[in-house]
């Protein structure tokens, strides 16, 4: 089956599971009571809710109930684990470690933290966009509080050594926060096996709904102590105030729930289906670059750079394939994107670059369209730049250097 367009956007968000939602529905309508009513039926029926999507979540990274915090997404959860941790630990240190290719949400919340008198180290990565665990470790000072580093890269894919970089982080008394939201549901992520003890995560990128996001907070063997950003009514745990989005948390906890179950045979399907479309592509177009590490990556990413055309312009020839080029997430800002220039990329890649993101509800057939028309738009861009100019043999030839 093939609908069209055909949706390979799956980094930026994915579409509801159908039966997340109607996991959710009930609690738009007859169960819509408030989880903090402690006085009545409707209350209790909302609170038994969340505290079993809580179960769920908790469950499909390995933690307990507990050491979940509801929050409206990622980004949220990021800026309280960073903030949270910077404010409660400042009689310790001011030093936190991150890496250039993070998200924008952990990025701009570091460049916060710099204006109040914190000192942020940005990790280089290498070319594929790995760090390595002895990067981390060098950079560790007698006044680093928070090491905050990426499980998945949401434009390449790149997958990071958290099991390694965790147990430095552990060994050397240093907190250690990850952004997940593109592991958490697509690769298997444990926070005590990987002695992760802060992890941010959200709904909307694991066929759950917008709007809601986890935060773990690890509760022993170091229990962790934040300040809360958000003052209030004192909702989950006084960590996080405001009223619970009910809905929002059912929805999540049947992703998580469904995520646990079908994982392993999600991933080597669509793994399979990206490794046709990048050998489908490849084998008919040359001066094509994937990006990213060739094992140590997510198995829905696929990140291109086709040499000699704008991505701008070979999506709005192509309209019936939903893509993106760069980050979807800072596209409200066009500059060219952070993580390909940190791999080494130059602006004129990044701007032939595309990202195919696949999942749960991709198909072969969409898969073979998706390569055709790619092919097909790519061959005309490269045509006519010839024809008009010489721009695609300059870049070509740019790229070979
Ligand atoms: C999408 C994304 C975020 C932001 O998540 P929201 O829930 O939309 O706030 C943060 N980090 C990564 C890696 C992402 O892909």
């Amino acid at each position: 089956m093939i609908r069209i367009p055909v949706y390979l956007d799956y980094h930026s968000t994915t579409p509801v599971d159908p039966r997340v939602l109607e996991a959710m529905l009930p609690y738009f309508r007859d169960r819509f009571g408030n989880a903090s009513s402690r006085n009545h039926e409707y209350g209790w029926v909302a609170e038994a809710a969340v505290e079993s999507a809580r179960t769920k979540i908790a469950g499909l990274i390995g933690a307990s109930a507990k050491e979940i915090v509801f929050t409206s997404g990622a980004t949220e959860s990021i800026n309280l684990a960073l903030k949270g941790v910077a404010e409660n630990a400042r009689s310790r240190g001011n030093h936190i470690i991150t890496v250039e290719t993070e998200h924008s949400a952990v990025l701009d919340t570091c460049r916060h933290l710099e204006k109040y008198g914190y000192r942020v180290t940005y990790l280089p990565v290498d070319a594929t966009g790995k760090i390595q665990a002895t990067q981390v470790s060098d950079a560790i000072a007698g006044d680093t509080i928070l090491v905050s580093i990426m499980a998945a890269n949401n434009e390449i894919g790149t997958i990071a050594p958290l099991a390694e970089i965790g147990r430095i982080c552990r060994s050397r008394g240093v907190l250690f926060h990850t952004d997940a939201t593109q592991a958490v549901g697509r690769i298997p992520v444990e926070v005590g096996l990987m002695n992760i003890d802060l992890m941010s995560f959200s709904g909307h990128k694991m066929y759950g709904p917008k709007g809601i996001g986890a935060l773990y907070i690890r509760s022993a063997h170091p229990m962790i102590h934040l300040s809360q950003q958000m003052d209030g009514g004192g909702h989950e745990r006084g960590i996080r105030s405001g009223t619970l989005n009910v809905p929002g948390a059912v929805g999540m906890g049947e992703a998580a729930r469904i995520a646990r179950v079908e994982m392993a045979e999600e991933t080597i399907r669509i793994a399979r289906q990206r490794d046709r479309l990048v050998s489908g592509i490849s084998a008919q177009l040359d001066d094509v670059h994937v990006h990213g590490h060739p094992t140590d990556r997510l198995p829905n990413n696929a990140n291109i750079t086709f040499a000699g055309t704008t991505a701008d312009r070979l999506m709005m020839d192509m309209k019936d394939i939903a893509v993106s080029s760069g980050s979807a997430c800072s596209t409200a800002s066009p500059k060219p994107s952070h993580v390909l220039r940190a791999i080494g990329l130059h602006n004129d890649e990044i701007q032939a670059s595309l990202r195919f993101g696949l999942g749960r509800f991709t198909t072969d057939e969409e898969i073979e369209y998706a390569i055709m028309q790619v092919v097909r738009t790519v061959k005309a861009a490269r045509k006519r730049a010839k024809g008009t100019d010489r721009t695609y043999v300059q870049q070509v030839d740019e790229t070979r250097n």
